[in-house]
């Protein structure tokens, strides 16, 4: 029997603005517990919140870049529960009047397009946080979270695969990052997921149950949390076993789900509008201005690089996936004219090198690797040398010229030095030389290679192989 997996998500994103969503304090990651607090963030009885109008300018940058709808008229609601890491006894949060509806984001698996429909964004607040000391028989209590302000951007059940579902995080998470409205950081849960799945026989119109894996914090948990769910509903189904709705977490350690203890799915949140907030009118005006400060996204970046710089769509949503990545070819490649030159490098040696690091972080500066290459397109150093002074560059953060200099790893291109070294090889190695005045041309690698190793990889292999021929069929 073949089933269909379904996903949709729930992203929170902490927008980024210098104080909270209903108070002065500071929004700051990391302070000394309990420090970036107040009445109002506290939840005292008789304290009034005054909304920030940053974050309202935020959901309607991330409303127009997901192309949703703006409502004129959005309202918040108090979500009621009671939870330690919540003062207030409720969150405020956006109930049936969210700012934001009916959008949608394209993106790209496997060389095809795809449209997810977005439902709805919706502001509020975030929670604490507890601190639980496994020493101490008690649990701590930090209040600098509470008020933080976050976009909750939820999908359409419209993603058919893990692979869909990981690519869908990653647009959400370059949209909110080159409109600086989230720092994207996901180990400081600045950006986080809840993913919605289930599995239904092929054909069918109607959903399947469904579980959810609450607070996923990185790209490849998600992926690995979904795909592990996959299979898990698959087996029951299978055995014509029922899956039960219920909400899991993701195991790390041992690469498997987990049902989170308490009845989550149970809550009854006795949404109402929050009496102390006046519904918020949004006008065209407004909505106007935020559109003409947008910065150029993700998807129009991708394209002006297949436009201008002929790169193949491939290497463009690579390069486009963060915005410091995109600046940084776009800064190597004003260096060394050759965008599809500098493409292949930042593709293979840097971001291998880079391991998942940020590309801010790396000691090469774009307009060294622009150089670097310019070194080879003028011939004074081959590719291969290319790459070591490359590692060199990582760790040492000096400039490609000083490291050539420095190691005397110039190109030799000089005819007579190379001449002389061929004539040698050829003669050191009759049989060889035979077999290719045979026809056996490929042994033309084992020379170039004879003549690499005299040099230490300085010869110029386009004069080499020149040479090699001149002499062989000479
Ligand atoms: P809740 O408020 O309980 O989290 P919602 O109906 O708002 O539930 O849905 C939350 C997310 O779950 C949405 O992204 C939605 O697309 C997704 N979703 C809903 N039903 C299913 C299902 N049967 N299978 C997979 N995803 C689902
Ligand atoms: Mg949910
Ligand atoms: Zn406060």
């Amino acid at each position: 029997m073949e089933f269909e997996t379904v996903i949709g998500l729930e992203i929170h994103a902490q927008m980024k603005t210098e104080s909270k969503i209903f108070c002065g304090c500071s929004t700051e990651f990391g302070a000394p517990p309990n420090t970036h607090t107040c009445p109002v963030c506290l939840g005292m009885p008789g304290c009034l919140p005054v909304l920030n109008k940053r974050v309202l300018d935020f959901a309607i940058k991330v409303g127009l870049s997901t192309n949703s709808r703006i409502n004129p008229v959005n309202q918040f609601a108090r979500k009621n529960y009671f939870y330690p890491d919540l003062p207030k006894g409720y969150q405020t949060s956006q109930y049936d009047k969210p700012i934001i509806e009916d959008g949608f984001i394209d993106i790209e698996v496997d060389g095809e397009q795809k449209r997810i429909g977005i439902t709805r964004i919706h502001m509020e607040e975030d929670a604490g946080k507890l601190i639980h000391n496994e020493m101490e028989p008690v649990s701590y209590v930090d209040l600098n979270r509470t008020g933080t302000p976050l976009l909750e951007i939820v999908s359409e059940p419209d993603l058919r695969s893990p692979q869909e579902a990981s690519a869908y995080l990653k647009k959400i998470h370059a949209i909110l990052r080159y409109l600086d409205v989230c720092d994207g950081n996901m180990q400081e849960g600045s950006f986080r997921c809840d993913a919605n799945i289930s599995l239904r026989p092929m054909g069918q119109q109607e959903l399947g149950t469904r579980t959810e894996l609450k607070n996923m914090n990185s790209f490849r948990n998600v992926q690995a949390a979904l795909e592990f769910e996959v299979r898990r509903q698959r087996d029951l189904l299978l055995e014509k076993d029922k899956v039960i709705q219920q909400t899991l977490l993701w195991n790390p350690d041992t690469g498997k789900t987990e049902p989170m203890r308490g009845k989550e799915d149970a809550h009854d949140y006795r949404y109402f509008p929050c009496p102390d907030l006046i519904p918020v009118e949004i006008d065209e005006l407004w909505i106007d201005k935020i559109r003409k400060g947008l910065p150029e996204l993700p998807d129009q970046k991708r394209q002006r690089f297949i436009d201008e710089f002929s790169l193949p769509e491939y290497d463009a949503v690579i390069l486009t996936e963060s915005k410091e990545l995109a600046d940084y070819f776009e800064a190597a490649v004003a260096v060394c004219a050759q965008p599809k030159k500098v493409s292949n490098w930042m593709m293979t040696e840097l971001l291998r090198e880079l391991k998942g690091a940020d590309i801010d972080q790396c000691l090469v500066k774009p307009n060294q690797l622009g150089t670097l290459l310019n070194m080879v397109e003028e011939g004074t150093i081959s590719g291969k040398i290319a790459k070591t002074v490359f590692f060199d560059m990582l760790e040492s953060g000096k400039d490609p010229e000083q490291i050539v200099k420095e190691k005397n790893l110039v190109q030799v291109s000089d005819e007579s030095e190379l001449l002389a070294l061929v004539r040698e090889i050829i003669e050191q190695n009759p049989s060889q030389a035979e077999e290719f005045r045979g026809g056996k041309t490929k042994v033309m690698g084992y020379f170039v290679g004879q003549l690499m190793q005299k040099t230490k990889g300085k010869a110029n292999p386009k004069l080499a192989n020149q040479l090699f021929n001149q002499e062989l069929s000479g």
